[in-house]
């Protein structure tokens, strides 16, 4: 049918894959094993994430290193401006481009938990996101990409207001906006037009965050402004004791989400794969991205 065969001619997607540097040796195991099984996708990056205020300055760095070195996929660093200095900040930036690193996922950052939850910058630090972009392209000329919010960050008056704060990411010279997980493909469509129409250039890229526990994800998404709609809880219902299942309907809902927007004209995804590979590697087969020797569509 129409639906399975479009009549534009298939074009490979990108793809780009999110992890967070481990902690333990056992993490680092299984970090290694998913980089090992995504690496053969071609992804367009890697990225590692960034704890807030630099808890994890050193494992960010050697991480993104050593991915450089054994895959040769460009990776990306993540770095926030929360709790720390432009000074101590640029530093950061400035070991990552002597690395060889070219790419910075460019954040704020969110206060550490216990400090009342109310945002404030650093009296020597970069104001936000779009302040530390522009930083940033000071030092070198980094690729950076930002972060971007189809249901509004929590910290926003509305919607407007959050979408202006992106347009100046952009225009301090962000070269992509990946967003935040959401679930309902409508969300980010309407989004992306919105965002068309104020005159942002850059491309949207969708986060996705294939989900096994419902639970934990509901717990995540409250903090960060997700919705998660009700229909997922009545997938996930009764299947708390079963992660084989949960496991199935998590690839075939994020599959859903992605062929609905690559049908709607998304040709790039970013998926949150939490370091484990199956679910990102079975939505990326559904999409035509596979390794070279399987045939992919290219
Ligand atoms: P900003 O773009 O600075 O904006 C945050 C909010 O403040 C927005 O609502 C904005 O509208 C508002 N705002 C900003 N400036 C102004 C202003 N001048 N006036 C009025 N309102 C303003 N966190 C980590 O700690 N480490 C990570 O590695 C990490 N990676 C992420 C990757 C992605 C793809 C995404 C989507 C998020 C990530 N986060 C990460 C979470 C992020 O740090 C939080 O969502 C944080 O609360 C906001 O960061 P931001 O860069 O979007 O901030």
């Amino acid at each position: 049918g129409t639906a399975e065969f479009p009549a534009r001619a298939p074009q490979r997607l990108k793809v780009s894959f999110e992890f967070f540097p481990p902690k333990t040796e056992a993490m680092e195991h299984s970090l290694w094993e998913a980089v090992k099984r995504l690496a053969p996708l071609h992804p367009t990056f890697f990225s590692v994430t960034y704890g807030a205020g630099g808890s994890t300055r050193q494992r960010t760095h050697d991480t993104v290193v050593r991915l450089k070195t054994e895959t040769g996929i460009e990776p990306a660093a993540h770095l926030t401006c929360v709790g720390a200095t432009c000074g101590e900040i640029d530093e950061v930036a400035r070991a990552y481009w002597d690395a060889g690193i070219r790419h910075i996922v460019a954040l704020r950052g969110d206060p550490p938990s216990g400090m009342g939850g109310k945002y404030t910058p650093h009296p020597g630090g970069y104001a936000n996101a779009a302040a530390l972009v522009a930083g940033l392209k000071k030092i070198a000329p980094f690729q950076i990409s930002v972060a971007a919010y189809p249901e509004k960050h929590p910290d926003s008056p509305d919607a407007d207001a959050d979408l202006e704060n992106l347009k100046r990411k952009v225009d301090a010279g962000a070269d992509r906006c990946i967003t935040q997980f959401f679930f309902e493909a409508d969300d980010f469509l309407r989004f992306r037009d919105r965002a068309a129409a104020i005159g942002i250039e850059a491309p949207i890229v969708p986060g996705i965050m294939p989900v096994s526990n419902y639970q934990s994800v509901a717990r995540i998404a409250g903090l960060c402004g997700s919705k998660v709609p009700s229909w997922m809880a009545q997938l996930f219902d009764g299947l708390d004791d079963d992660a084989e299942t949960r496991r199935m309907i998590a690839a075939t809902v994020a599959g859903d989400l992605c062929r609905r927007l690559r049908d709607e004209g998304a040709d790039q995804f970013h998926f949150y794969t939490l370091n484990r590979a199956d679910l990102t590697f079975a939505i990326c087969h559904l999409l035509g991205v596979r390794p070279a020797r399987a045939g992919g569509v290219s």
